[in-house]
């Protein structure tokens, strides 16, 4: 790797959706800007969908076209959907439509390796030669000085920079190294992802059963398949993980209650651990953190890279907007900004998923009472629907720039 004379702007550890964001929003502002990702290059096939997808808001896509990447996941595969249908085992139901916000689509299904390969893509075809990217290398040590980072790499390499961002994920080496604790709570559940071929076609619905040991989704992918995020606890997962695929199909049909018919096919099967967690802090000397490296949340409304894309889009802005000032882009006053904008808009989204995974995990007959009057009151009240789809349209952020189509 190439020594750099001048430090660079921001250094980024870690090439996942929100790391590569960063960068490319910051590129977009000039700054000198590199990423080290421990794994190799992103390699998304057009062949069966990757079995990791995520449902992106109209928020990430609105940045995703500020920055010129979205016509390239359009151009490969994503699936729009224009409803979202939501039921518990005892029969409440609430559906959401698109119209009811005057928005094209409710949210967009596109594959977490084809997210990373086209953000990719769009660092490598950067004109400015301000941006390096590096793969198979870490960052093995750091020292903050007065003016800069000091970072020696995994090849041996050096670097300065006058910011470093965390964006290596949920276990953030970078984090610890740098002395943040992080509160944990594990939900004693595993959600099970994979592509499975309903008999009966999704008609661009995504679908959602609530059920005591957890929820079940099924969203809508091209040609008629669906991924499924299936929260579980922690035996029972294990349990369908190791079946074999006709009697996993058959399990999933009692559980979807055939609302597809029955499946057909499934992909290859994986199991997370679902717990949330909380930084203590988000900065610190000259150091940031972004995405799941700052806050994990429960899947089961699709709002972790959401979150984590709205801190890169925050983060670019704050920085970008201290380069055109002259300001220091590691000055503690404007990362401090950072920290209180992106805290104060994440917290309650997580305190949110933790009180539907209350209200929703459970058989104790008050909360399906309390369940079965918030779905009633929700689906027959067109305020109240529309502040709760307005909400997770936008991560109920105080939106960037960029999410607003703005640089
Ligand atoms: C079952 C499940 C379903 C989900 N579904 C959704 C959904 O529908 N919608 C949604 O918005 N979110 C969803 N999420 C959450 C979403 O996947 C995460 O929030 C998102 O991946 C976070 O992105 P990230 O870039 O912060 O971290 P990651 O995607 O974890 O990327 C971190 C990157 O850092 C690299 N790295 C790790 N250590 C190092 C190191 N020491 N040095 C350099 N690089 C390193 C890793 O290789 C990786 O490339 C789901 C999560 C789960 C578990």
């Amino acid at each position: 790797m190439p020594m750099v004379d001048a430090p660079l702007d921001v250094a980024i550890s870690g090439a996942g959706p929100v790391g590569l964001m960063l960068a490319t929003a910051l590129a977009a502002r000039g700054a000198r800007v590199a990423v080290f990702e421990a794994g190799g290059p992103p390699d998304w096939s057009s062949e069966l969908p990757d079995m990791r997808v995520s449902s992106l808001t109209p928020a990430s896509r609105c940045m995703l076209q500020r920055l010129g990447v979205w016509d390239a996941i359009v151009e490969r595969r994503v699936s729009p959907f224009e409803a979202i249908h939501a039921w518990d085992a005892a029969g409440a139901a609430v559906r959401f439509h698109a119209a009811d916000v005057d928005e094209p689509a409710l949210g967009y299904l596109v594959e977490h390796s084809l997210l990373q390969t086209v953000l990719d893509r769009a660092l490598r075809q950067h004109q400015s030669g301000r941006v390096q990217r590096h793969y198979h290398c870490r960052i093995d040590d750091v020292l903050v000085d007065t003016d800069c980072c000091r970072l020696r790499m995994s090849d041996g390499a050096t670097v300065r920079a006058r910011l470093l961002v965390a964006a290596d994920g949920a276990r953030s080496a970078l984090r610890q190294r740098m002395g943040i604790d992080v509160r944990s709570r594990s939900y004693g559940q595993q959600g099970l992802v994979a592509a499975v071929r309903p008999s009966v076609s999704h008609g661009r619905i995504a679908r959602q059963r609530f059920m005591p040991g957890g929820p079940l989704a099924l969203l809508p992918l091209q040609d008629d398949w669906c991924s499924i995020v299936w929260s579980l606890p922690e035996a029972e997962a294990q349990r369908l993980q190791t079946l074999d695929d006709d009697a996993f199909l058959a399990a999933l049909d009692e559980a979807s209650g055939e609302v597809l018919g029955s499946m057909r096919e499934t992909g290859p099967r994986r199991l997370f651990p679902l717990y949330a967690q909380q930084a203590d802090r988000y900065v610190g000397r000259r150091f940031a953190l972004v995405g799941d490296a700052a806050h994990v949340i429960h899947p089961l409304a699709g709002q972790g890279v959401n979150l984590g894309l709205l801190d890169a889009a925050a983060l670019a802005e704050v920085v970008g907007d201290a380069l055109e000032e002259g300001v220091d882009p590691g000055s503690h006053a404007r990362l401090r900004r950072y920290a209180r904008w992106r805290r104060s808009d994440n917290q309650p989204v997580q305190w949110a998923m933790e009180g539907f995974h209350w209200l929703f995990s459970n058989a104790d007959p008050a909360r399906r009472l309390a369940r079965n009057l918030g779905f009633m009151a929700t689906d027959r009240l067109p305020m109240a629907k529309r502040l709760f789809v307005r909400f997770a349209l936008t991560s109920g952020a105080h939106l960037p720039r960029l999410a607003l189509g703005k640089r």
